[in-house]
This record gives structure tokens, C-alpha cells and sequence, in this order.
């Protein structure tokens, strides 16, 4: 590309994580504001992640539902810098916390749903698990678009024999097959049943105001958790929670503990919770909830 690392101002930091530093940057020389993500490329392991996350990006490069990348620079130091679209309102879980936990209304929620189903049905139909879907790499922009981002643990599942059987991933949002593929027959998973569990966790728990899996207001208890996943229910939003029958049966269904059960992207684009006629712009809905969210902050 024709953009050079040094032609861009550092304005702020919108993140960091186990990928690297993203900041929100502005190039100098035509004003544009971007996102730009520092890969650490220091250490031959470091490096391999950030090929692969840079190849995903490559690849995944024309989706409305996926966050555009719009470069990949050199940066100081051998690291790698992604030049994404900048997407203003954050990811999901720092919206949560600017709601203070309020659960989000069940049309936005569709629409998030929905805008995260379309863009893991173009991931999925490139071969390309995600492998991470959660709330904070779901990101939200001031126009009501969700986007998926993060590609920091994808996976290009070239062959049906490649398997996954690698242990990465943040654990809260894993799948039971993910914790033990020997009980799906030996034959690892191909990740794509994965990302379904992560979306039916967030809608979940952006419909719950909460993480469903741990009792709230105490310390996590890792182990407990894994053990619920792979053996306790499946996870179903508590009837104390007000819910639409239609949203409590599309989480069952993202989150059949059976991997073979779950429903695919292509399925639940069907489902009467995000294909309903009044569903015709699923922005408009998540807009809305971004100017309530103005009026209440200070
Ligand atoms: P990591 O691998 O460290 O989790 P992410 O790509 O998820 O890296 O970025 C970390 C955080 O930075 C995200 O949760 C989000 O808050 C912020 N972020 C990442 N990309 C963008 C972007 N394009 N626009 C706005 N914020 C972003
Ligand atoms: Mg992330």
C-alpha cells in the first residue's frame, strides 16, 4: 500500500489485548481517521499470529459485516500495523458497560444478531472459522453497523481433515467441543459451530445485561465454568429474565451443547428472531439505542 507508518498521528488508544495496541489514528497528509492495530511481530511465535490474523484480514477483505482493512504497514521495530476502519462506538462489551449492565431491547438485539449472522456467513463461506466471537470483538459505528473484528485467533480451515484441535481462544466464550474434542469422536471440530456458541453467549448475555455462565458479583471460578459448559445444561436465559419465546429459542439453539445440533449460520438467518418483515434495517435499530445512550450520559 501507499501509506507509510510514519504518516499517521497517534490520537488515542481504543484497546489492547493479547493481539496488540489498536489506536485510533489520523493521517497527516488527507485528514482520514482510522484504526490502526500494532501487531508484535518480535518472536518467531508472534510473528506466525500476526501472518495469519494479517492473511484473514487479506482475504475477509469485502463484507459490510466484517471491519475493513485498508492496509498493512511495516511498523518500528519488525512489528506489523493493520490500518482498519475505524468503528466509533467501540466494541459490545464497552457499550455494556456505558449502558451499566441495562440489557439491550430485544430489536436491537436482533439487529446485532442479525448483522453478526451475515458476517460469519461470509467468514464461514471463505473457509475462515473466527474462532473468538464475543462482545468485544463485535464493534459498533455511530451509522448502527456491527462488524466482526479480531481475527488475532482465526483459522483458514482449508481441508476437511484440517481440524481444529488447537487450544486457543478466550475460554469463558468456548464451545464444550472445544474444551474436549475427543467426545465428539476424535475428530476435532471444524471451528464453524464454535463461532455460533460465541454469538448465542453474547446475545445472551447483551439480552441478560450480564455474562450468563457465572453467578454474579463473585470472583470467576475458571474451573467451574469449563466444567458447566461441557457438562452442566445447556444454558437457557432464566425465566426471572424477560424475553421473547422467539429470542429464548434462537440462544437454544446457538447453544446446543452437541455440536452436530447446533444450528448453522445459514439456518438461523431463517430464524423468526432476526427474519421478521419488520427487520428491513437492522441499523436503524442499533441506532437508536446509540442516541438513548447519548441522552443518558452526562
Ligand atoms: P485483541 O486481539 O487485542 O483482542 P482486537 O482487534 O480485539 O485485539 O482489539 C482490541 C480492542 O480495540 C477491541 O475490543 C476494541 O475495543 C478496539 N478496537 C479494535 N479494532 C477497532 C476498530 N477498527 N475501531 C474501533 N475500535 C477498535
Ligand atoms: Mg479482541
Amino acid at each position: 500500500s501507499e501509506h507509510h507508518f510514519s504518516d499517521f498521528d497517534k490520537l488515542e488508544v481504543l484497546g489492547h489485548g493479547n493481539g496488540g495496541i489498536v489506536y485510533k489514528v489520523c493521517h497527516r497528509i488527507t485528514a482520514a481517521i482510522y484504526a490502526l492495530k500494532v501487531l508484535n511481530a518480535g518472536d518467531p511465535q508472534s510473528r506466525r499470529h500476526a501472518a495469519r490474523e494479517v492473511e484473514i484480514l487479506r482475504r475477509a477483505a469485502d463484507h459490510p459485516s466484517v471491519v475493513r482493512c485498508h492496509g498493512v504497514l511495516p511498523a518500528p521495530s519488525g512489528d506489523v500495523a493493520v490500518l482498519l476502519e475505524l468503528m466509533d462506538f467501540g466494541s459490545l462489551d464497552s457499550l455494556q458497560l456505558r449502558r451499566q449492565a441495562q440489557p439491550i431491547p430485544e430489536p436491537a438485539l436482533s439487529a446485532i444478531a442479525r448483522q453478526a449472522l451475515l458476517g460469519l456467513s461470509y467468514l464461514h463461506s471463505l473457509q475462515i472459522a473466527h474462532r473468538d466471537i464475543k462482545p468485544s470483538n463485535l464493534l459498533i459505528n455511530a451509522a448502527g453497523e456491527v462488524k466482526i473484528a479480531d481475527f488475532g485467533v482465526g483459522k483458514i480451515v482449508r481441508r476437511a481433515l484440517d481440524k481444529c484441535v488447537s487450544y486457543v481462544g478466550t475460554c469463558a466464550y468456548m464451545s464444550p467441543e472445544r474444551f474436549n474434542p475427543a467426545a465428539q469422536g476424535g475428530a476435532g471440530y471444524d471451528g464453524y459451530a464454535g463461532d455460533i456458541w460465541g454469538l448465542g453467549l453474547t446475545i445472551m448475555e447483551l439480552g441478560m445485561g450480564r455474562f450468563p455462565l457465572l453467578p454474579q458479583g463473585e470472583r470467576p471460578d475458571w474451573a467451574a465454568l469449563m466444567w458447566a459448559i461441557c457438562f452442566g445444561e445447556t444454558p437457557a436465559i432464566p425465566d426471572s429474565v424477560e424475553a421473547s419465546p422467539e429470542l429464548r429459542d434462537f440462544v437454544s439453539q446457538c447453544l446446543q451443547k452437541d455440536a452436530a445440533k447446533r444450528w448453522t449460520v445459514a439456518q438461523l438467518l431463517d430464524h423468526p428472531f432476526v427474519s421478521g418483515k419488520d427487520r428491513a434495517s437492522p441499523e436503524l435499530a442499533v441506532r437508536e439505542l446509540l442516541v438513548d445512550l447519548d441522552c443518558d450520559s452526562p
